[in-house]
């Protein structure tokens, strides 16, 4: 390009956004949580590439699912493969699984993991085209505890997060055995009502008629509202794990409503499913959903592993926790000349050993200047050298927030300001 051309600015893509530092202390103390909390119920890190074979989530997701059929993005690469965005987590964990056989560690598998997900739909609050999911996933465990174990994981993350005001809806979508014959009668009412539904959902009259349920149309949803439930086919398996499952739920005081209606968006569920909304964030109130996906290891050729996950979005978990993040407390260098900006680099690195933040400011000031721009930067400490100070070797440390002074060795004033620490901690 010629340099005489005007400058276009170059600006994010549609959908996608940057996390300025004020923020990310946000996400960080919600991820921190998030991880110490999973942590403790066994679950452990499993990190997969963002970028898989297209053909994952058409087998996983599912082909007729919203996210495959409309919000992939999907491209060939240089080698000719066509590659996707990952839109969701669960395929790339069953990829991982067969991959690396860990079905012969000691079940149940309990993996977690926080990242971006890409889903090209229409940007707007709450719905963008890189968001980030923190993600659970359990395999190899049948007994409908480890359903409520997650959900009641789920609880205990909003809780300390400060998120107030959260419904839980819970349904179960049968499995093989019973949900051809559901299907077959769901069919034939959508068939039926064919002319009152939305383009989109007549296709679906056709293809899948359960993703009429996710249909966000009102009208849709008023005509879905008639259409035979689920919950009346299910087999005796379905029905007691059901019933267990919300037998679990109430021993942890976990509240919670039976939605007939919910099938979630994705293919591959089976038995439970469920869903995490928070009431007063609108249209895009769905903070996390989740559910059983007992087939879809042996579906993609591995063993005979049943699974079960939730994945939140932390858009819009964030959006409504309440959570305070901790004020930094760092120190300020407040010295005069070259040598005592030397001694303030030395004394800097002993101090950041000690795990104490330290700025030091490269441009000379006289001692009130260094005063206003600690004040100015919320400095907690300011640490002086002057002349006399590096004489002696002890320094004096002011304390901005209490307005005491302290003179010491590097040692002894890091032992103070640790000290301080810690009580503020408690
Ligand atoms: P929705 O019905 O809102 O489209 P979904 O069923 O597609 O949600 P899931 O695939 O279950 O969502 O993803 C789990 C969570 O991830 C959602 O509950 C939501 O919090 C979040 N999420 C999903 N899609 C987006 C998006 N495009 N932007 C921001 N968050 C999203
Ligand atoms: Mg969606």
């Amino acid at each position: 390009m010629s340099s005489d051309q005007p400058k276009k600015e170059i600006s994010a893509i549609k959908g996608t956004h940057d996390i300025l530092p004020e923020e990310a202390r946000l996400w960080q103390l919600a991820e921190a949580r998030a991880r110490e909390i999973f942590e403790l119920y066994g679950y452990r890190e499993l990190r997969a590439p963002v970028i898989e074979p297209t053909e994952l989530f058409e087998k996983g997701t599912g082909a007729s699912s919203d996210i495959v059929t409309k919000e992939m993005y999907t491209f060939v690469d240089k080698g000719g493969r066509s590659v996707t965005l990952r839109p969701e987590y669960t395929p790339s964990v069953v990829r991982a699984i067969i991959e690396h056989r860990l079905d012969l560690q000691s079940q149940p598998l309990r993996y977690y993991y926080m990242g971006p997900m890409f889903r090209y739909d229409r940007p707007q609050k709450g719905r963008y085209r890189q968001f980030h999911q923190i993600d659970i996933e359990v395999f190899g465990e049948k007994d409908p505890a480890v359903d409520a174990e997650i959900v009641e994981m789920a609880h205990r993350l909003l809780a300390r997060l400060g998120v107030e005001d959260v419904l839980t809806l819970v349904n179960s979508v049968g499995c093989k055995k019973c949900r051809p014959a559901y299907g077959q009668e769901l069919r034939q009412a959508a068939l039926a009502a064919r002319d009152k539904l939305c383009p989109d959902c007549q296709r679906k009259a056709e293809v899948n008629p359960l993703r009429i349920f996710d249909c966000k149309n009102e009208v849709c949803r008023q005509v879905a509202s008639g259409f035979p439930l689920i919950i009346d086919f299910l087999c005796a398996e379905c029905r007691d794990h059901f019933h267990k499952f919300r037998e679990y739920l109430d021993l942890y005081g976990i509240e919670y409503r039976v939605e007939p209606t919910l099938v979630r968006g994705l293919d591959y569920y089976t038995k439970t499913a469920f869903e995490i909304v928070a009431e007063h964030l609108g249209a895009q109130n769905a903070i996390c959903g989740g559910g059983r996906y007992d087939d879809m290891v042996r579906e993609f050729g591995g063993p005979d592993l049943c699974g079960i996950g939730f994945a939140m979005g932390l858009e819009r978990l964030l959006s409504v926790a309440r959570i305070q993040v901790p004020k930094d407390s760092f120190v300020y260098f407040a010295y005069l000349g070259d040598q005592a900006k030397k001694e303030s680099l030395r004394l800097a690195r002993v101090l950041r050993s000690e795990g104490i933040e330290c700025l030091v400011e490269f441009r000379d000031r006289g001692m009130k200047a260094h005063f206003s721009r600690a004040n100015k930067l919320g400095a907690d400490w300011v640490l002086i050298i002057g002349e006399d100070e590096l004489k002696k070797g002890k320094y004096q440390l002011k304390d901005m927030v209490n307005s005491r002074q302290f003179e010491g060795s590097a040692l002894e004033l890091a032992g103070i300001i640790k000290g301080k620490k810690i009580l503020e901690i408690g």
